[in-house]
């Protein structure tokens, strides 16, 4: 994808792929973008096209962005990798962001605040009108991260269903991410960052003339990559249609409403609204830890989001409900009100080992993490929950710099 001269046909593609996924999200002719390869690509681009567009046009020394707990992590990566300062916006009860708290983080150095549509964790959508609002009124970015939703919502909304705004036609978003690779079911490695002008845009795109060698244009974080992925992308958006995203969407749908039912029936608890694919629920007296492994082995993979005691985030599963699951939800309720029955009277503690082990290989060890059995992740999950994140965070970064060659 490197040098568009030599491969023209490559531009072609990636033109008509950023022209229809901005149609989905109601981009007027103006609305330019790019294909990267993920959603972090996506989201790393949009944090830096928005510290030098602010920059360039605003007197600021120290960049900060304003986001909600439940915000995808490529963001503080992003922000890690680009200093810049991040301030947390809390919750809600019903786990989007409070606008109120939002707004009061917002200062002069402020060059954007972040809204999902929906969220990783809980499937909840953040309030992005009032999130708009507050953008034009303090003439701030707005960046709305649909990475997980971009293809959902716009196909829920024409299957009538009531789906609050989220994007182009609210005036303050001013750059929005969407990733091909979950939803619009194309292979690994493809994402699309939108801008609402080329005016933004034109802050993300590097040159350099000042070598001997050719004037290296780049568009995105990666410059020699395999369009593979693209022609992938391209393809399948063919292949599917509108039509075809609209009966997948369907079909998640069927399978959303059969699971929302069987998880309410059996007692546990949703978090929040779920508004798209994404399904979040915990339990008062289940173990879940001990659920999640259970169900595993019965060949379903649920994830265990271990939550934090200290932040206040319940252990919860998350769901990630696709298409095929219109197929297997009623036997997935079944085995899952199979487990319920076994697990109803555990009780489990953190294991004795545990205040005995002299270092980290002995822990890596025990947490079946040596010989790549992960056999133990009911018991790593509840230790992340236990432990204060930045101990988890500091043990982690050990770990894998242990079991990575
Ligand atoms: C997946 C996801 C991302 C990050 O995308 P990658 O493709 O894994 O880099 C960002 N935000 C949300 C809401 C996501 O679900």
């Amino acid at each position: 994808m490197l040098n568009f001269a030599i491969f023209p046909s490559i531009l072609k593609m990636e033109r008509e792929v950023i022209h229809i996924v901005k149609k989905l999200l109601n981009g007027g002719d103006e609305v330019a973008g790019n294909y990267t390869y993920g959603g972090t690509e996506s989201i790393f681009l949009a944090l830096k096209t928005a510290r030098d567009y602010m920059k360039a046009n605003r007197d600021i020394t120290k960049p900060n962005i304003v986001i909600p707990y439940t915000g995808h992590p490529a963001f503080l990566k992003s922000a890690d990798y680009l200093d810049i300062e991040v301030r947390y916006a809390s919750l809600t009860d019903e786990y989007t962001v409070d606008v109120d708290d939002l707004n009061k983080k917002i200062d002069r150095h402020t060059i954007a605040i972040i809204g999902s549509a929906p969220n990783y964790p809980y499937g909840t959508m953040d309030n992005i009108k009032a999130l708009s609002e507050i953008a034009l009124e303090k003439d701030i970015w707005l960046h709305v991260d649909a990475c997980i939703g971009g293809f959902v919502l716009p196909f829920l909304k024409d299957l009538g269903l009531d789906i609050p705004p989220y994007d182009f036609t609210l005036e303050g978003v001013s750059s929005i991410s969407i990733d091909l690779h979950k939803y619009g079911y194309t292979p690994k490695g493809g994402s699309i960052i939108l801008y609402r002008n080329r005016g933004y845009r034109l802050h993300q795109i590097y040159i350099n003339a000042s070598w001997p060698g050719y004037p290296l244009v780049n568009t995105t974080v990666l410059s020699s990559r395999s369009a593979g992925p693209l022609a992938a992308a391209y393809t399948t958006l063919k292949y599917l249609g509108y039509r075809g995203y609209l009966e997948l969407t369907k079909k998640i749908l069927e399978a959303k409403e059969e699971i929302m039912d069987g998880l309410e029936r059996l007692g546990f608890r949703i978090l929040g609204k779920p508004v798209s694919s994404i399904v979040t629920f915990t339990s008062d007296d289940i173990d879940l830890f001990i659920l999640a492994e259970k169900m595993r082995s019965k060949g379903w993979y649920i994830q265990l989001q271990p939550g934090s005691l200290k932040m206040g985030f319940p252990p919860s599963i998350h769901l990630t409900i696709s298409p095929v699951h219109s197929v297997t939800s009623s036997e997935f309720i079944e085995d899952l009100k199979q487990v319920v029955e076994e697990v109803r009277d555990y009780h489990i503690e953190i294991p004795d080992e545990i205040s005995s082990l002299k270092n980290l290989d002995e822990l890596i060890e025990l947490l079946g993490l040596k010989d790549l059995s992960f056999n133990r992740m009911d018991l790593v999950n509840r230790l992340i929950y236990m432990l204060p994140p930045e101990e988890v965070e500091k043990v982690f970064k050990e770990v894998i710099n242990k079991i990575y060659p």
